[in-house]
C-alpha cells in the first residue's frame, strides 16, 4: 500500500532533535516519505517535544485536519502519546492500524472592538484578562441571559483537554474529553458587598454562547486575550462572544491509551 508522507515537527532542545534524527532514519527505512512541512498529502504530524511544542504545531498551522502524535521530550507532556524509546512500537502499531483517533474540542472567541472583529482559537483554554495587572470588571450572559457581574483578575474558557492545565491550577474541574462541555473558570474573583459573582468554575453545554460585556471603567481600557498562552490586546472592547470551537484537533492514542490513567501518571504518582 501507498504510503503518505508523515511530517516531524520539534522543538530545538538536544533530546528532540536526537529523536528526530532516529526517528526519521527509522521511518525512511520502513517506506514512510519523511516531509519538513506541511503539505497536502501529509498524513500524520509527529510532534517531539512537550505539550508547549505540541500546541505550538497546532497554532502554527491554524489547527489544520490532519491527526497528530506527540512525542514527549518536554517536561508534563500531558498530550504526547509517546516516549522517545518507542519509536519502534510506534512505527509497528501505525503500519497494523493499531490506533484510534481521540477528537477534541476547541474554544472560540469572537471580539468587538470598535466595530473590528477578530476571531481565535484555543486548544486548552482563552483567558480574558487586563493587560496591566488592575482587576477588571464584565458582566456576563449565558445563551442571552444576563447571570453576573464578575470583578476579579480575569477568567478562562477552558475545553475539557485544557481542564488539566491552567483551569486546573485555577481549582477547576479535571474535564473526560469525551464530557462536551466548556468550562468558565474565575480568576481571583471578588467577592464583598461591593462584588459578588461564582466563586467556582461553572460548566456550559455545547450549545449556549458566553456573552461578555465590559462594564463601567474596563470598557475603555484594554483587555488581553490569552489563546493558548498567546497573547492579544484589544482596546476598547465592545462585546465579546466565546462558544465551542468549529474545529477539532485529532490526535492518535494507541490500544493501551486511557485518559484516567493518564491523569493518574501526570497528577497523582
Ligand atoms: P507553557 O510553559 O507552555 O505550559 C505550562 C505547563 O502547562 C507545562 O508544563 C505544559 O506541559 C502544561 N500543559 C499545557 N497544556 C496542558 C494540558 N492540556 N494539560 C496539562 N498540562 C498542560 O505555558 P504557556 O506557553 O504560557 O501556555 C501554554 C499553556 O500553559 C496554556 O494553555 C495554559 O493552560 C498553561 N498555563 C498554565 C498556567 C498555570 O497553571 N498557572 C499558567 C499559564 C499557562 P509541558 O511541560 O509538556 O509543555
Amino acid at each position: 500500500m501507498k504510503k503518505n508522507g508523515i511530517f516531524l515537527y520539534s522543538n530545538k532542545i538536544a533530546a528532540s532533535v536526537e529523536t528526530r534524527t532516529r526517528l526519521e532514519e527509522k521511518l525512511e527505512k520502513s517506506g514512510y516519505p519523511v516531509h519538513n512541512s506541511l503539505q497536502e498529502d501529509t498524513e500524520l504530524v509527529v510532534v517531539i517535544g512537550g505539550d508547549g511544542t505540541l500546541l505550538e504545531a497546532i497554532h502554527q498551522f491554524d489547527f489544520p485536519d490532519v491527526p497528530f502524535i506527540g512525542i514527549n521530550t518536554g517536561h508534563l507532556g500531558f498530550f504526547q502519546e509517546l516516549m522517545p524509546s518507542q519509536l519502534d512500537d510506534f512505527i509497528f502499531n501505525y503500519g497494523q492500524n493499531r490506533f484510534s483517533i481521540q477528537e477534541l474540542s476547541t474554544v472560540d472567541i469572537r471580539v468587538d472592538s470598535n466595530g473590528v472583529i477578530s476571531n481565535h482559537t484555543g486548544l486548552n483554554e482563552i483567558a480574558i484578562k487586563s493587560n496591566d495587572n488592575h482587576s477588571i470588571h464584565l458582566n456576563m450572559s449565558i445563551g442571552g441571559s444576563f447571570i453576573q457581574r464578575f470583578s476579579g483578575d480575569g477568567v478562562i474558557i477552558a475545553t475539557p483537554a485544557g481542564s488539566t492545565a491552567y483551569n486546573y491550577s485555577l481549582g477547576g474541574s479535571i474535564v473526560d474529553p469525551r464530557v462536551n462541555v466548556l468550562q468558565l473558570t474565575p480568576i481571583a474573583p471578588m467577592n464583598t458587598i461591593a462584588y459578588r459573582s461564582f466563586t467556582s468554575s461553572i460548566l456550559l453545554p455545547p450549545e449556549l454562547e458566553l456573552g461578555i460585556i465590559p462594564d463601567g471603567r474596563s470598557s475603555e481600557k484594554p483587555l488581553r486575550i490569552i489563546f493558548d498562552g498567546y497573547c492579544k490586546n484589544y482596546s476598547p472592547v465592545d462585546s465579546i462572544k466565546v462558544s465551542m470551537g468549529d474545529k477539532k484537533v485529532k490526535l492518535l492514542r494507541f490500544d493501551n491509551y486511557d485518559f484516567w490513567t493518564k491523569v493518574k501518571s501526570k497528577f497523582l504518582l
